[in-house]
């Protein structure tokens, strides 16, 4: 059957959830050498490969989450080169193509960025779009079309990504009304210097309206260098104001927090966490935009401190963010594109577990998927099989890859 099969595979330690533990046999990099049946696209058996002395040739992931894309905007790179690579210019061009967007044109680029996301290995994808008074609220039934019209390869969720006073208009409860019965998240920037008070109040009525048509928020918040922290401290201060913490709120970057004291992120981190806060840290567009001098070479760049937050109890996934755009002019909707750069950058090690959770578990967890991505019996054959026995190999620029879609290989 074309949705059933056999491999003999390795899979990270952390990812793999197996009865027979005590015969496992795992190398120095944490890999586990396991036989695995799938059948009717489900996995229906998982056992240590008996010869101990025989390793396999192939590593095994679940098919991956990306948990913060642009749909709407990739691959404009040629159109809207951003020569400069700064975060001023990045936002002048995104705002100068806005005058000629038409929902033909996103709708061709959402296909294409989701033609290549499933190619390349994810299983689910949040892309944010970008919101603006001006625009038709019709592209959303289109977008929720494609929606659904991808969903037995791909899940798909929508953040309106909007000015925050926007929420505070008709056309912006009408947009949340329609997100409550179609699905869609709330978005917003909140990037320093902003006015605190009037933020505060923006940030209120959003909340207020998230909770008033039962929606998620996510948030692209404190993706600066500047007054380290101020984002976070704003929407925790007003959550703490309205004695509100059950609404599930994604910050999205929180870049500038590196800049904080070692106690202070560790302070914010456990009020984050009591109060159900995720974090997604986009170490690609933090690391080409921010801080940039370009006549001097520095390494002082900012992304959320992926460590201490998790530490401090916070649930952290990594994302890609932008996709040849004028925010980030490389990436092709590829995951090992996205690992090969962050892991070494940030120093996280592909082999500890906490590493892996960012990766594969806190982003399932994030988008509430039914699976959260552990390879056991029963969970959904949805796998990429590399061409790999080490790290490295996951690591390298030949990488061969088979991506199966319940049981079945894409092609
Ligand atoms: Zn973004």
């Amino acid at each position: 059957m074309i949705n059933s099969g056999t491999a003999e595979v390795l899979i990270p330690r952390s990812l793999c959830l197996i009865e027979d533990f005590d015969n496992l046999n795992i190398d120095v990099e944490d890999l586990c050498s396991v036989s695995i049946n799938w059948k009717d696209g489900v996995v229906t058996e998982l056992k240590p490969l008996k010869n101990k002395d025989k390793k396999a040739k192939n590593i095994l992931f679940p098919r991956f989450v990306e948990t913060h894309s642009h749909f709407d905007k990739s691959f404009i790179w040629e159109d809207f080169p951003n020569l400069k690579s700064n975060y001023g210019g990045a936002l002048s061009l995104n705002l100068e193509e806005h005058k000629t967007r038409t929902t033909d044109k996103v709708l061709e680029r959402v296909e294409k960025s989701l033609k290549l996301a499933i190619k390349n290995g994810y299983r689910a994808i949040r892309s944010h779009i970008d919101t603006y008074e001006t625009q038709s609220s019709d592209i959303w039934i289109e977008l929720f079309e494609l929606q659904k019209k991808f969903s037995s390869e791909l899940t798909l969720q929508f953040v309106s990504l909007a000015p925050l006073e926007f929420w505070d208009t008709p056309n912006g409860e009408n947009l949340a009304k329609i997100f409550s019965s179609n699905g869609g998240i709330l978005g917003g920037v909140i990037v320093p210097p902003f006015n605190k008070k009037d933020t505060s109040q923006f940030l209120s009525k959003m909340l207020l309206l998230a909770r008033k048509y039962n929606l998620e928020i996510d948030l692209h918040i404190d993706e600066s260098i500047i007054e380290p922290g101020a984002g976070i401290k704003v929407l925790l201060e007003t959550i703490e104001n309205l004695k509100i913490n059950s609404i599930p709120i994604t910050c999205s970057h929180l870049s500038s927090l590196i800049s904080l004291s070692h106690s202070e992120i560790l302070n914010l981190g456990e009020k984050m966490a009591e109060n159900n806060i995720k974090v997604i840290a986009l170490p690609l567009t933090n690391f080409w935009l921010l801080n940039r001098d370009n006549k001097t070479t520095s390494l002082k760049r900012p992304v959320a401190p992926i460590k201490q937050l998790q530490k401090s109890h916070v649930d952290v996934s990594l994302g890609s963010d932008n996709v040849q755009d004028p925010w980030y002019p490389f990436g092709n909707f590829d995951p090992f594109y996205m690992l090969s750069c962050s892991i070494p950058m940030l120093q996280l090690s592909p082999w500890e577990r906490m590493t892996l959770s960012s990766i594969f578990l806190a982003p399932s967890r994030l988008l509430n998927l039914k699976w959260d991505g552990l390879i056991k019996e029963g969970c959904p054959a949805d796998f990429i099989i590399l061409d790999a026995q080490k790290w490295a190999d996951v690591f390298s620029s030949n990488l061969k890859r088979k991506v199966f879609i319940k049981g079945e290989l894409h092609s």
